[in-house]
């Protein structure tokens, strides 16, 4: 048994990750695409073997509640997309993978939960890191308490963003900077470390050396994440250099991914060994498991509800750094 994905949003991740990982993948297959640029459709449907009937682009789209060789729609739209798309894929008895972040607000992810409760249908966020070994092993380490207690966590992701025209770099459109893109997987490798959610946030926006870019979003932001038992999280997320590393501290021992949050190549070690595990295709085992979570009528370890609980906590950090002070975050 194979369920048909339709991609929509035929941008850099959907081409180069999630369209290639689709060809490993054994609960289910890229059998439809949704684009709103014309000359990709004859591309994509030489390349992937997409009969014309299972192409639709952005004013056609509800008609693939009519479509039998779609089971799931997957979302890999800007950001201010995402509501939209994930709703309507819903209203057409869709099943839905939605790419992080979530939405660009609260409210918006409770539609989207709402939406797919009410049509009957599940809903994952493209939480790929929950299916890669280094991660895991990160969350047995932090949950089990292997070396005691965890005391502190600290995590960078950043990245260069150069082009002032990036929908990365404008409100409306990514409903904030790094941290909505990148340092919500400082934020995820946080609470997975700690298998609980913190309670308390406090943040500060960086300065801005790149005003041509970052006009409405901000360039870098530092959090730090306080929770429950005492443990803090710091970290730091831009698009001004880069960084990409988790590390943990408990009682007893420490470890560290670097990089952390890459598509392959992540490598780690704790204060008593190296980790090495077999390279997997994250999005590949990402697929396959919300392909079976379908079939079986089983909840994702990956839900909206994981999405929307990320969005109250960024939500928390910017009015942090907007109101510069400490926020209890309002679970
Ligand atoms: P991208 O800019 O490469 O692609 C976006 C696509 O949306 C393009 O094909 C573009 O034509 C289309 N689009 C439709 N309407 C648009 C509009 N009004 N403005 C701009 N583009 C529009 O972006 P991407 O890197 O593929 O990111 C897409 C989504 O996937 C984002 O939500 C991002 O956060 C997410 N993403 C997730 C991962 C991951 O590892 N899980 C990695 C990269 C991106």
């Amino acid at each position: 048994d194979s369920l048909g994905i339709a991609l929509v949003g035929l941008g850099n991740y959907a081409t180069y990750q999630l369209a290639p990982a689709l060809q490993k993948t054994e609960n289910c297959h890229l059998a439809g695409i949704v684009t709103g640029t014309p000359s990709k459709e004859q591309v994509w449907m030489s390349k992937y073997d997409i009969p014309k009937e299972n192409v639709y682009n952005y004013e056609n789209y509800d008609e693939i509640a009519n479509n039998d060789d779609i089971d799931i729609i997957y979302v890999v739209l800007p950001n201010f997309m995402h509501a939209e798309y994930t709703i309507r894929a819903a209203k057409a008895g869709k099943h839905v993978i939605c790419e992080k972040p979530m939405a660009i607000s609260v409210e918006e992810c409770e539609q989207m939960i709402a939406a797919c409760k009410e049509n009957n249908v599940h809903l994952s966020i493209g939480y790929r890191l929950h299916f890669d070994p280094y991660n895991l092993k990160v969350s047995e380490l932090g949950q089990n308490e292997v070396y005691g207690k965890v005391k502190k966590i600290t995590g960078a992701h950043s990245f260069k963003l150069n082009d002032p025209h990036a929908w990365r770099a404008k409100q409306d459109l990514a409903g904030g900077g790094p941290l909505m893109d990148i340092g919500i997987y400082v934020l995820q490798g946080a609470i997975y470390t700690m298998g609980e959610n913190p309670i308390e946030v406090s943040a500060k926006y960086g300065e801005v050396t790149r005003p041509d870019i970052f006009k409405d979003v901000e360039q870098s932001i530092d959090f730090t994440l306080k929770f429950p038992g005492g443990a803090t999280a710091e970290a730091t997320t831009s698009y001004y250099d880069t960084a990409n590393f988790l590390r943990g501290e408990a009682e007893k021992g420490w470890w560290e991914l670097k990089p952390a949050y890459a598509y392959s190549g992540i490598e780690g070690e704790t204060s008593e060994e190296k980790l090495t595990y077999p390279p997997v295709n994250q999005q590949t085992l990402q697929m396959d498991d919300f392909a079976k979570c379908v079939m079986n009528n089983k909840k994702s370890k990956v839900p909206g509800e994981m999405g929307l609980r990320d969005m109250k906590i960024i939500t928390s950090i910017y009015e942090s750094a907007d109101k510069k002070e400490t926020v209890k975050i309002n679970w």
